[in-house]
């Protein structure tokens, strides 16, 4: 689930009266933080964490999004140059002279006079002096053209996703972790670090398990896609923080961040499948466009591929795993675990395999894009 922690302070004083009759604003990265204990010793094996995942990356530099040239196998690393300023055929000249991808994101927000690749790079991810691995993506933000042109020029994803990377994050995990961290870098304002979710109201199968299992299925179909796929996490004992997982999509330059949940309401009525994306704040602007993109090609095909009702894609500026991620990032609502139909149908392996397969189709086409 998805809610603010104000959100579900309202539902869970409501839920106690048994008072609350309209739908709950979902669950999510701030829920039921409060009612487990922190577990010292899932806390203490995070930090075994990054090693994995560098292990898993194939190189040894630092979790930071800008790795210290010392840290970084000298034989595939390279410092990005500056191409802030320069036209869009200029800067992928210059970064593909020095062994490096460009994606193009489309700041949709602004709208430049000039078309194609004439248009000038406002920002640059990674920055300048940054170390990366040979054949990196460096991500472009560019301003949209003026005929709002849909077109995203992209040098290295091939025609069906092959060669792109999704890290998939399954959401929550097995006991929450209260304690608070900022919901965006520099932010005054926290939240819970992680939750455990909604629980199913039939099956009793928590969110953490149900959202697994859909990942791992949909890891299996990915790769089946040439698609290069890395887990934030493979097993329920975890703890890491939605930062911390979206600091893994960052790491990773992902081409999509997709954050699997199921959704929960007091309104046992309410099922259907939606998909959040990124709202527009200090820290989402250069993700937007493409998020919302990949939101909405992955709700249809996942609406198509389920026939569950279509609840639409949603803009979210309040969740921390979207705050942090500097890659185009969506958070799919599989379903309502509190409506007891749907809870049913998320934990059959039949319908799982029609929400993996709708979720591979979108994402295909969006990396093709
Ligand atoms: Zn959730």
């Amino acid at each position: 689930m998805t809610v603010t922690a104000v959100g579900l302070a309202a539902i869970t004083t409501a839920a106690a009266l048994g008072a609350i009759k309209t739908s709950g604003t979902g669950g999510g990265e701030g829920d039921r933080g409060g009612i487990f204990g922190r577990n010292q010793a899932a806390r203490a094996s995070l930090q075994l964490l990054p090693d994995r995942i560098r292990t898993e990356l194939g190189d040894s530099s630092d979790s930071s999004e800008a790795p210290a040239a010392a840290e970084v196998d000298v034989q595939e690393a390279i410092e990005v140059p500056d191409v802030v300023g320069k036209s869009i055929a200029e800067a992928k000249a210059l970064l593909e002279a020095v062994g490096l991808g460009v994606e193009l994101i489309e700041d949709r927000n602004r709208e430049s006079d000039i078309q194609g690749d004439d248009r000038s790079v406002i920002a640059q991810n990674p920055e300048e002096g940054a170390v990366v691995r040979a054949g990196a993506k460096i991500g472009l933000t560019v301003a949209a053209e003026p005929d709002g042109g849909r077109t995203v020029t992209r040098t290295r994803a091939g025609d069906a996703g092959s060669g792109s990377t999704v890290v998939i994050d399954p959401g929550h995990q097995s006991r929450g972790d209260p304690t608070h961290e900022p919901i965006g870098p520099g932010a005054t304002e926290t939240k819970p670090r992680v939750t455990g979710g909604t629980t199913g109201v039939s099956t009793r199968v928590p969110e953490y398990e149900v959202a697994l299992q859909i990942s791992m299925n949909l890891k299996t179909r990915l790769e089946a896609a040439g698609v290069n796929v890395i887990m934030t996490r493979t097993t329920n004992d975890v703890n890491i923080s939605n930062s911390e997982r979206a600091l893994m999509a960052n790491e990773a330059r992902a081409d999509l961040f997709v954050r699997v949940h199921a959704d929960g309401s007091t309104d046992s009525t309410r099922c259907g499948i939606a998909t959040l994306y990124p709202g527009e704040n200090r820290w989402t602007t250069p993700i937007v466009a493409r998020s919302k993109r990949a939101a909405t090609l992955v709700q249809e095909s996942m609406v198509a591929a389920t026939g569950a009702t279509d609840l639409g894609i949603t803009a979210r500026t309040d969740l921390s795993g979207f705050n942090w991620s500097k890659v185009p990032a969506i958070l799919v609502e599989c379903g309502f675990l509190t409506n007891s139909v749907e809870d049913k149908l998320l934990s059959s392996p039949h319908y799982q395999d029609k929400l993996a397969e709708g979720m591979t189709a979108g994402i295909i086409r969006y990396l093709g894009e």
